[in-house]
């Protein structure tokens, strides 16, 4: 039988998550539940639930599972929410979120890495994800509104059309700033003006597209 790693996932959980403050014990068990060595290459496998975020090929990475942890706390999902995340990657985030929403719509930019997130996605039964393929900058109008956004690629700035999709009590949740170094940023509305929070330092590979960073220069 293959290795599920269930020791090495308690151990994360434990130790990476709790142990820096995170309590949201649907978080917790989201991260309990998800097999992350499952969302990473073959050859990542036996590192899947160290401390640190892994590449998962096209040059893109799965991110650190505490900051997974983190901005999923930060959407104070309750079970009932149709969520939008950009940026699918290897599927592993939306997998998480899945088992705390209703409904989970992913945009991922990349074709590859669409197709293998659907496929990762649908073969280890998460059916309340969707994923599409396409300029997530943009947001996915066809299924708004949402009651919650990730986008867990940085962005020179929160684009407009994703604060559009939101419902006006919803929360957005990105990493904004240069492209070596960002803050996560929570958005909300107070008396009718979008107001972002700011949290943690973070380290995300650049969004594309047209409210993403145009070309590949510093
Ligand atoms: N959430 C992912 C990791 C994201 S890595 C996981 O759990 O594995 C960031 C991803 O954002 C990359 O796959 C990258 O291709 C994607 N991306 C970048 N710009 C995008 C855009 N404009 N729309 C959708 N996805 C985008």
């Amino acid at each position: 039988m293959p290795p599920d790693f269930a020791h090495e996932r308690e151990q994360m959980v434990r130790h990476q998550i709790e142990k820096r403050g995170i309590t949201n014990s649907g978080v917790l068990n989201a991260m309990r539940t998800v097999p992350r060595h499952l969302f990473v290459p073959l050859e990542m496998r036996e590192q899947a639930y160290a401390d640190y975020p892994l590449p998962i090929g096209s040059d893109q990475t799965i991110s650190q599972p505490y900051i997974v942890a983190f901005m999923t706390a930060l959407l104070n999902l309750t079970g009932s929410e149709k969520v939008l995340e950009i940026g699918t990657g290897s599927g592993y985030q939306a997998a998480v979120l899945s088992l705390l929403a209703r409904e989970v719509v992913t945009v991922e930019y990349l074709p590859a890495l669409a197709r293998s997130a659907g496929d990762t996605l649908r073969d280890l039964g998460y059916l309340n994800v969707t994923v599409h393929q396409g300029d997530g900058s943009l947001g996915w109008v066809d299924q708004a509104p949402y009651d919650a956004i990730m986008v867990t690629a940085s962005a020179p700035k929160a684009p407009e059309p994703l604060l559009k999709q939101l419902k006006p009590e919803g929360r957005m949740v990105l990493p904004v700033g240069g492209r070596g170094v960002q803050w996560l940023e929570l958005w909300q509305q107070e008396n009718g003006i979008w107001l972002p929070e700011v949290s943690l330092p973070v380290a995300f590979v650049p969004l594309r597209g047209a409210f993403g960073w145009q070309d590949d220069h510093e």
